[in-house]
């Protein structure tokens, strides 16, 4: 359906621009599979310069799959900490602990085998098989959906399946032979460097002369994508509880449950005032805000007291927008001083909650959510 002349110089083109400007990636540097996949995982939703060093750390820390098949959970969180989307790490574990005993520790090639591997959806299957064992197969994603929609004016939604699977088939009629390392490599460059999302720089891109959109003067209006509905709000109340006794100059954190949200991460106590966005922060005063934060420590068998407002802080996730308000919390040492912890874990979420009293050093030890980075740290430069 489109024509075989514009597809040809199209190839032609792009793969002769990424020749000659590809950038010096870390991941570039080798054709190992096991790097093109973790540096895939962490582009999800990540930009390449924030990507780059924790790569780099990451793949001295665990530099083999068997290394990180290997290596305790928390390990693998705390390197990550701060990339975000933490189940993408834990699935990459789980993934090199499936690679470890079912291929014997070697990156399988074929696709269902990369497919079945935890956290590989298909453009991560079509991106490890292409880049890294230079086998003809589609790796589309939003930005490559996005230079297709352009080229080729497709006004269809990307967020259908359908469109997807359209621009798939399309992407396996442009690689050119033997090539397909390169040109899957290419056209997220030319999403990433020229055709972007906003202000596209068509005098620079070196597919303009045939480019549909561009043509048409369509190139600001693609791709056609239905807005994503806005992340739900949750209010939440946070405390830092300050130690006293044994524990001064130390704050109380606790682990979240093993499956869920940041599963397995350490935060502050906190509790949701509301989940369903029909109260927030604004419209409870502080002494009342202060009486719940106290009573929820309470419950969860934490003799401590709400004492004073310490900051305000936001986290986003992709469907939840965390509103949390942080208050110091005076903790009153117990005759038993651990007891708390033993008695309350059953009550918690989760029934390997855990609890510690940490100081600025000890944040090196556990991985956190970075909103309680940002917390922590203003706590403890203040
Ligand atoms: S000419 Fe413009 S719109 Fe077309 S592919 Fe190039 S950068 Fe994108």
């Amino acid at each position: 359906m489109y024509n075989t002349e514009h597809k040809r110089y199209f190839s032609h083109e792009l793969l002769d621009w990424y020749d000659r400007n590809k950038r010096d990636l870390p991941w570039r540097r080798h054709r190992d599979p096991y790097y093109i996949w973790v540096s895939e995982i962490m582009l999800q939703q990540t930009r390449v310069d924030t990507v780059i060093p924790y790569f780099q750390r990451f793949i001295e820390r665990f530099p083999t799959i068997e290394a990180l098949a290997d290596a305790p959970e928390d390990e693998v969180l705390k390197c990550w900490e701060g990339l975000g989307y933490y189940s993408r790490a834990r699935n990459l574990q789980q993934a090199a602990r499936q690679v470890k005993e079912q291929y014997g520790g070697m990156m399988p090639s074929g696709k269902d085998e990369v497919a079945g591997l935890k956290g590989v959806g298909p453009y991560t299957a079509g991106a490890i098989r292409s880049i890294a064992f230079n086998i003809p197969a589609p790796a589309v994603d939003g930005n490559v959906m996005r230079v297709l929609s352009r080229y080729f004016l497709i006004e269809e939604d990307i967020m259908k399946v359908r469109t997807r699977t359209h621009m798939e088939e399309l992407v396996m009629t442009l690689i050119p032979e033997g090539r397909a390392s390169d040109f899957s490599q290419a056209l997220m460059e030319l999403g990433a460097l020229v055709c972007t999302p906003k202000s596209p720089k068509c005098l620079t891109c070196p597919v303009m002369h045939h480019c549909a959109a561009r043509f048409e003067g369509k190139e600001e209006q693609l791709p056609i994508k239905t807005k994503a509905k806005p992340p739900r709000p949750e209010y939440r109340l946070t405390a830092i509880v300050e130690g006293s006794g044994q524990h001064q100059g130390k704050i109380l954190v606790r682990r979240r449950p093993a499956t869920g949200l940041l599963a397995g991460m350490w935060e502050l106590p906190h509790v949701t005032v509301s989940a369903d966005g029909s109260a927030n922060l604004a419209s409870l005063p502080e002494e009342a805000a202060m009486e719940r934060l106290t009573g929820a420590l309470r419950e969860e068998g934490i003799p401590a007291t709400a004492a004073s407002y310490f900051m305000d802080a936001e986290h986003v996730f992709s469907h939840i927008r965390w509103h949390m308000r942080v208050y110091r919390c005076q903790y009153q040492e117990l005759p038993s001083a651990e007891a708390w912890v033993a008695e309350t874990a059953a009550a918690y979420e989760a029934p390997e909650a855990q609890y510690q009293w940490i100081d600025a050093q000890d944040m090196e030890r556990y991985a956190f959510p970075n909103v309680f980075i940002r917390i922590l740290g203003a706590y403890f430069a203040s």
